[in-house]
């Protein structure tokens, strides 16, 4: 818990959000200026501030985002036309809240390359 982090606020409930999804290592809420018609983040609980400081001992919970996110995905009804999945790191990445987050974009083709 980093006591000035905007996720680790929503994650403990003190900002309300929707919660879309939650389990006990994970929280899945809205994007609060959705770029797709489905627009979900999807965080750790627990405080880390990017994928770039993720080391081995993150393993187990990466992996848990990524399952997660297919759950969310298939709950969304994504699963069938397809979703992307979007991790922002850094200046260069776009990353603009320094909490990992998974973007969930769905509910419309999305081009390629990315902006
Ligand atoms: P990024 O730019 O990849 O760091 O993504 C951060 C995302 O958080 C952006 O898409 C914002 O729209 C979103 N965001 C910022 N504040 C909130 C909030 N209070 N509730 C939901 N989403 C938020
Ligand atoms: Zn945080």
């Amino acid at each position: 818990m980093s006591t000035d982090c905007l996720f680790c606020k929503i994650a403990k409930g003190d900002i309300p959000v929707t919660r879309v999804y939650e389990d006990e290592y994970s929280l899945c809420f809205p994007d609060i200026d959705p770029k797709a018609p489905t627009h979900l983040l999807l965080i750790p609980k627990h405080h880390i501030p990017s994928h770039a400081q993720t080391t081995v001992e993150h393993r187990q919970l990466l992996g848990h985002l990524l399952e997660a996110a297919a759950e969310v995905a298939r709950m969304e009804g994504l699963d069938a036309k397809g979703y992307r999945i979007v991790i922002n790191t850094g200046p260069d990445g776009g990353q603009s809240v320094n909490h990992l987050h998974l973007h969930i974009l769905g509910g419309r083709h999305m081009a390629w390359p990315p902006g």
